[in-house]
Order: structure tokens, then C-alpha cells, then sequence
């Protein structure tokens, strides 16, 4: 049977990922979510939508997500399969929306364990297992009919705490006749040893000179991990959170059992630092907060102006928005650190090496360092892989 795979959004660009496969009379979405900066929809077919079987869901980010509460609310499918934790995640983001539009959020862990492969419907079955890009986070195996699909959602192996199922342990004996792959690091050669390294560096640089580390960052990403490791590396330093960030610590410890060990001690030291009053006395600071409004808070505290030294760990695109806004001499000791929480060319390699794809498409990547991964790959003898366009219909 012939399978096709339409991009409705994802490719060549970074972020809106929107995919729609279909083999015989069966179709599934995986993902919907909005570019972030402009606020778009991905390129969706109605029709077509109308008629999908249900909506796979990865994680929570507003890349992959936020289109589907777009659709609840003009009444398309509502049936969208993802874990416990992605949902409480969204009920926390889309409240609002989610109390008024109907929905049905069916959570895998309710249905099996990770890597355990179950029936979504007739002629569909389904297998998840965390992608290490966060808490929550998972990718799918798919079968509809004869033809398997594996889509990474954001993908990333390099984890320390956080739970990570790899794919090829789930018994996949037939080739996979479609792999949509994270490569959002494209040729960027990430190692999450030595940015951590390197990030330490910096942190003690800024420590010695009596300055403070500034983070800025999404709660729900894989900064939670990182504050537990700083936790156990600077067991006497003073850590300072906003309050958002503080309940998603204590529930994030409280609930991954990976975390256990930490757990306990972990908890009476947040909860003691918590009560840390604002910056003057924290040598870290954690923000769950638009960089927009945090630089109005820095603004009217005077922070940059105070020769502390900061590090802003936050997406690339509000760095580099707010760069120019960010004048005078404390702009030059903020230094840019990029926790991995996805994968490049090498991450790519090891799946096309551990997994038997016959064609493998690369997405979440945007600009010219999409040809040039794909160039790479080829000249490794990884001739499987593309790239393809946004509307671009693929068969497989
Ligand atoms: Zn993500
Ligand atoms: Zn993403």
C-alpha cells in the first residue's frame, strides 16, 4: 500500500511542525504547532484534517501544540493522544481555551508502558518512548496498514536526569519506511559535556568577581535539569526562582522517579532558597519569564547597570531580538549558553545507524544549514535522507 507524507509545516524552517501521513483510508497528524515569532498556522488541508484518525502529540511546546487549540476551537478533530504530563502541561498553557472548547486528550501511559507497541484503531498501532528533549516529551513509532513511520518529535539523547527510551529497543523488525528526524543543531556540534564545561566556566568566572548568573528560561523545558545538577554542584550557593519555576521544580522532582535520589535533599534546599530574597543575595537567579517583560524589571532594578556579571540562557531568537536593546557596558559580559535539548548531524547518524529507514527526512531545521546537513549526511553514505518543503508531498 502507498504511503504519503504531506509537510504542512517544520521543514526548512524552525518550528510550526506539522505533519500529515495517510496510507490507504487511514490518516494521522503528527503535531501542530505555530511559528512562534510571527504567530502562523501551518498549511493545513482541511479536508483532509477532518478525516484523520486522531492528532499524535510530542510535547507541549508551543511549536508542536499551540495549532491544535487553534483547531478545538473551530471545531476540528479533538482527539489528540499524548502523556499525562504533556497534558497538564497544556492545561496549564491553554486553561482558558481548554476549559471552553471540547476536547479528547487520551494519555499513551493510560493505554502502555514505553516501547510497548498497542492498537490506536483498526489497521493503526502505535509505540512511544521519551525523547529526552524534556519532561513529557516522547517519539512515535507508527504501522498503519503495512508501512512504519518513526517520528522523532524534538529529539535529544544527551540526558543526564531525564528519561530517555531508545527507539531501536522496541522491537521494530521491519524497516521503517519513513523517518521524520529532528536536526535542529544541523551541523552545529554540540556536546552536552562540554557545554556544560563551558558553561561552568563561565558561571565561576562570574561567582569570583562577586557577580550573579541570570537564567532566563521556559519551566517547561529541560532547565529543570539543569537546576538539580547546579543544585548538587553548588550544594551552599544561594539559588534564587520565581514562582512559576519553583512549583514546576518541586512537582517535576516529586514526579520523575529518575530524580529520586536527589528528591528529598533537593526539595528542603529549594525550599529554603526560595525564601531568598529577590537578587541581592542569590548567586542564581531563574526566571520563567518573557525576556520582554524581564528586561522592564531590569530596567526599573538597574540590574545591567550594576556591573553584574549575567548569562542568558534563553532561546536564541529572544537573545538576538533583544541584543540591540541590550546596550551599554554590561551587554558584553552577557554570554550566550545553549543547553542541548535537541540533536544535530551526529544524532541523526546514530538513529540511521541503529534503526533500519528507508527514507529519512530531516525537519526542524531552517536557512542553508538545512542543504548543508543534508550534504554531510550524504557524503557519509546516508543517501536515504532529504529535505523537503513546506506543502511538499512525499510518498513513501
Ligand atoms: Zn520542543
Ligand atoms: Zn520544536
Amino acid at each position: 500500500m502507498l504511503g504519503r507524507l504531506e509537510v504542512w509545516g517544520g521543514t526548512t524552517e524552525h518550528g510550526r511542525a506539522c505533519y500529515y501521513v495517510s496510507v490507504g483510508d487511514k490518516s494521522l497528524l503528527l503535531d501542530c504547532g505555530i511559528n512562534i515569532v510571527t504567530g502562523e498556522m501551518p498549511e493545513i488541508d482541511y479536508d483532509k484534517l477532518d478525516k484523520v484518525d486522531c492528532i499524535l502529540l510530542t510535547h507541549s511546546h508551543e511549536d508542536h501544540s499551540k495549532g491544535i487549540v487553534e483547531l478545538l476551537k473551530k471545531g476540528h478533530p479533538k482527539k489528540v493522544i499524548m502523556t499525562e504530563e504533556t497534558g497538564r502541561q497544556l492545561d496549564e498553557m491553554y486553561s482558558e481555551e481548554l476549559k471552553q472548547y471540547a476536547h479528547e486528550f487520551i494519555f499513551v501511559e493510560k493505554i502502555a508502558s514505553h516501547l510497548e507497541w498497542f492498537k490506536l484503531s483498526d489497521h493503526i498501532e502505535l509505540c512511544y518512548g521519551a525523547s529526552g528533549h524534556m519532561y513529557g516529551a516522547i517519539w512515535f513509532l507508527i504501522k498503519i496498514y503495512d508501512k512504519t513511520i518513526f517520528y522523532s518529535g524534538d529529539y535529544n539523547r544527551q540526558v543526564q536526569i531525564l528519561p530517555f527510551h531508545v527507539p531501536e529497543k522496541s522491537a521494530v523488525l521491519d524497516p521503517i519506511d519513513l523517518a521524520i528526524i529532528d536536526c535542529a543543531n544541523g551541523m552545529q556540534k554540540m556536546n552536552a559535556k562540554i557545554n556544560r564545561r563551558e558553561m561552568h566556566d563561565h558561571m565561576d568566572h562570574a561567582l569570583r568577581q562577586k557577580g550573579q548568573n541570570l537564567f532566563i528560561a521556559n519551566r517547561f523545558s529541560k532547565v529543570i535539569e539543569t537546576i538539580i545538577l547546579l543544585r548538587e554542584q553548588y550544594p551552599n550557593l544561594v539559588f534564587y526562582y520565581d514562582e512559576a519555576l519553583y512549583y514546576e521544580i518541586v512537582r517535576q522532582v516529586k514526579s520523575i522517579s529518575l530524580f529520586k535520589q536527589f528528591r528529598d535533599e533537593s526539595l528542603n534546599r529549594h525550599s529554603e532558597n526560595f525564601r531568598a530574597k529577590w537578587f541581592e543575595k542569590a548567586n542564581f537567579i531563574f526566571l520563567d519569564q518573557d525576556v520582554l517583560y524581564l528586561e522592564k524589571q531590569l530596567a526599573v532594578e538597574s540590574f545591567l547597570q550594576n556591573g553584574h556579571n549575567q548569562m542568558w540562557l534563553t532561546s536564541k531568537a529572544s537573545f538576538m531580538k533583544h541584543q540591540d536593546e541590550l546596550q551599554g557596558p554590561s551587554t558584553e559580559r552577557v554570554f550566550f549558553c545553549d543547553i542541548e535539548a535537541h540533536q544535530g548531524v551526529n544524532g541523526v547518524i546514530e538513529l540511521l545507524n541503529a534503526l533500519n529507514i528507508n527514507k529519512a527526512l530531516l525537519c526542524h531545521l531552517d536557512g542553508h544549514e538545512n542543504l548543508k546537513s543534508v550534504k554531510f549526511l550524504k557524503s557519509k553514505g546516508f543517501y536515504n535522507v532529504d529535505i523537503c518543503q513546506i506543502k511538499a508531498s512525499v510518498a513513501f
